[in-house]
């Protein structure tokens, strides 16, 4: 029996050298034991969500195959927030990185360490549009991505650079 799942995140980093930053953090998923990257999104610049007087985010969706349960999955997202110099600060103010796990192939749980799906995604046009670019299909809450994403719009969303990433 296969305990392989589908997973997809969220990288948004919104200080420093953003572009840098999440590179560095796909590249530390993809050297991480258990987990195999699929896909990369493009690279999106994005309004600020919540505390809107902070810098613009640049966001990528990443999609990758792993035998990590979701919890060791989230420590391995925080390990990566921490080595690349993340401080936490004030909810939904600037950051070096943020890494939100978004979905984890049939896994629905709350808990409060770990929401799944992540409770925000399907209102959030920042991780609406990279997600849709490689995953336009997968269902979530009884619609696929694609329509979540009609549904939000593209508004304050912006494809800077087209998905080239090496992993
Ligand atoms: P936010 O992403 O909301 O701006 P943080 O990145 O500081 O805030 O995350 C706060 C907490 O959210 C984490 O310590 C983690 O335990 C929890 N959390 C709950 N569900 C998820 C999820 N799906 N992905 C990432 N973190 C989650
Ligand atoms: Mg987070």
């Amino acid at each position: 029996m296969s305990n392989v799942r589908t997973a997809y995140l969220s990288l948004g980093a919104n200080l420093g050298n953003r572009e840098e930053t999440l590179r560095k953090a796909v590249q530390r998923l993809a050297a991480a034991e258990g987990i195999e990257i699929r896909a990369v999104s493009s690279l999106y610049e994005t309004e600020p969500w919540g505390k809107t007087d902070q810098p613009r985010f640049l966001n990528v969706a990443v999609g990758l195959e792993t035998t990590l349960s979701p919890e060791a999955l989230l420590a391995k997202a925080q390990e990566i927030e921490n080595a690349l110099g993340r401080v936490r600060h004030e909810h939904w103010g600037a950051r070096t990185i943020d890494v939100d796990i978004l979905h984890v192939e049939g896994v629905e749980q709350n808990t409060s360490e770990l929401t799944l799906p992540h409770p925000y995604m399907t209102e959030r046009a920042f991780v609406l549009v990279p997600l849709a670019e490689i995953a336009p299909a997968l269902m979530v809450q009884g619609k696929s991505v694609a329509v979540w994403r009609d549904a939000v719009g593209e508004k304050g969303v912006t494809r800077v650079k087209t998905s080239d990433w090496a992993i």
